[in-house]
């Protein structure tokens, strides 16, 4: 058989690949998963074939001199890969951090411990970053909510932000906000609203009142068919049904039991401003169905998950990217979430928010069961180009906006927004 050039040079890049993946999966099982989705099979494979020696050298050392190490390192060299190797993800907001003056994006407090118990959720919403649903399983166990428990005393923080999936699904659910409350943290969940209509759950709303806590809703807009169109037939009607249940128990009236409403635009458009499209949704919920409310978070889309195969699909990837990075507004960056939370996954991995979560680019700093509050603060935050969705206009965290608005649509209507 005649070996010609062209295919010993397939049979190396082959080769290459095939035995850098396996000996990185004995190793490091999560990485080659993590670099393929950041940096796609062309770019890593040739990466297999030009840096395996120097890889396995290095990742040999971390094994022998400080075992422990070798998950978040890893992470960091996958990170490091996507902006030498992925000139798509060269990382354009690191550079706009560069360019304000900015780069050391590093933690500032610890405020707030976020905790994401589990996937599964009785929805499927067309916008929803982690891409939760019914059929998915993962959750967290509670000997890592205990964990997470743990983390959130040394670390002093004042609030536990429970969040999912429907975080009510997590068998443990009831035990663990129970736990967060005798330990002295505000727990605040975020809820789905239509879960409390699902059997077992209907006795939710006087669970929440007993313990007076804060509840973050999700509704989209102050119209049905706005609802309906991004979270799934009927959703709008079930969520009035159980906002009028909670308002019965004091919950959006009294102070101490505080029920806030969540927006996000059903397109590729920055949230109208956070003031007067809450000003709206009080005058329509209100005139229509007697609904009293705290306060209004309008948050960005990121795009990632569900709504970014959405933009695809539609052919806006590009021109929304382009309206967040255009909008890029330096006065948010102090009030970042990242910078002042821990977000904790499932698995009990710790991430610098939900977003980063999703695309499973973990801070750096391993397990939850290793957590050091000191070392968490001294982190620099693992950026990526979805990081504009929270710097643009008046910004976007998960407590809404994060500055008086200059960027944001100017009208006040859901509606006009998705
Ligand atoms: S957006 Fe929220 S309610 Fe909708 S599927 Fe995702 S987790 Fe469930
Ligand atoms: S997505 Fe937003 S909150 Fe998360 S790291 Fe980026 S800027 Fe921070």
């Amino acid at each position: 058989m005649i070996v010609n050039k062209g295919m010993i040079a397939v049979l190396a890049i082959l080769s290459g690949f095939v035995g850098h993946a396996i000996i990185k999966m004995i190793y490091l099982p999560e990485t080659p998963r993590c670099e393929l989705q950041h940096q796609g099979w062309v770019l890593y494979a040739i990466r297999s074939l030009i840096c395996p020696v120097q890889w396995h050298l290095r990742m040999g050392l971390t094994l022998i001199y400080s075992p422990n190490a070798c998950h978040w390192r890893d992470r960091k060299e996958c990170l490091m890969n996507l902006s030498i190797l992925n000139p798509l993800a060269d990382n354009r907001f690191d550079q706009r951090l560069r360019h304000v003056g900015e780069e050391d994006f590093n933690a500032i407090s610890i405020r707030t411990v976020q905790v994401n118990v589990g996937l599964k959720c009785n929805l499927a919403c067309h916008h929803c970053h982690v891409e939760s649903s019914p059929k998915r399983t993962e959750e967290m166990t509670w000997e890592i909510m205990e964990l997470v428990l743990q983390a959130a005393k040394k670390a002093h923080a004042r609030t536990i932000d429970i969040t999912g999936g429907a975080p009510e699904m997590n068998p443990h659910f009831r035990r663990f906000v129970d736990a967060a409350i005798a330990q002295g943290h505000e727990v605040m969940v975020r809820t789905n609203l239509t879960i409390m209509l699902e059997e077992a759950y209907t006795d939710l709303p006087e669970f929440y009142a007993s313990r007076r806590v804060h509840l973050v809703a999700s509704l989209p807009c102050y119209l049905e068919t706005n609802v309906d169109r991004q979270r799934g037939k009927r959703v709008y009607q079930e969520s009035v049904e159980i906002i009028q249940r909670l308002n019965a128990l004091g919950y959006g009236v009294r102070q101490e039991l505080p029920l806030d409403l969540v927006y996000n635009p059903g397109g590729p458009s920055l949230p109208p401003e956070q003031s007067a499209l809450e000003a709206a949704y009080r005058k329509e919920l209100g005139t229509h169905f007697g609904i009293r409310f705290t306060k209004l978070y309008t948050i960005t889309n990121l795009p990632i998950g569900r709504f970014q195969h959405d933009l695809q699909r539609q052919g806006y990837a590009e021109k929304y990217q382009d309206l967040l990075e255009r909008t890029f507004n330096k006065s948010t960056l102090n009030e970042l979430m990242c910078r002042h939370q821990l977000h904790v996954g499932w698995d009990g991995t710790t991430y610098d928010c939900d977003f980063n979560y999703a695309l499973k680019l973990s801070a750096n700093t391993g397990h939850i069961r290793d957590f050091d509050p000191a070392l968490f603060l001294a982190r620099r935050v693992v950026t990526g180009p979805h990081c504009f969705g929270c710097t643009a206009g008046a910004g976007s965290s998960c407590g809404g906006s994060l500055v008086a608005d200059d960027a944001g649509t100017a009208n006040n209507a859901c509606g006009a927004a998705g």
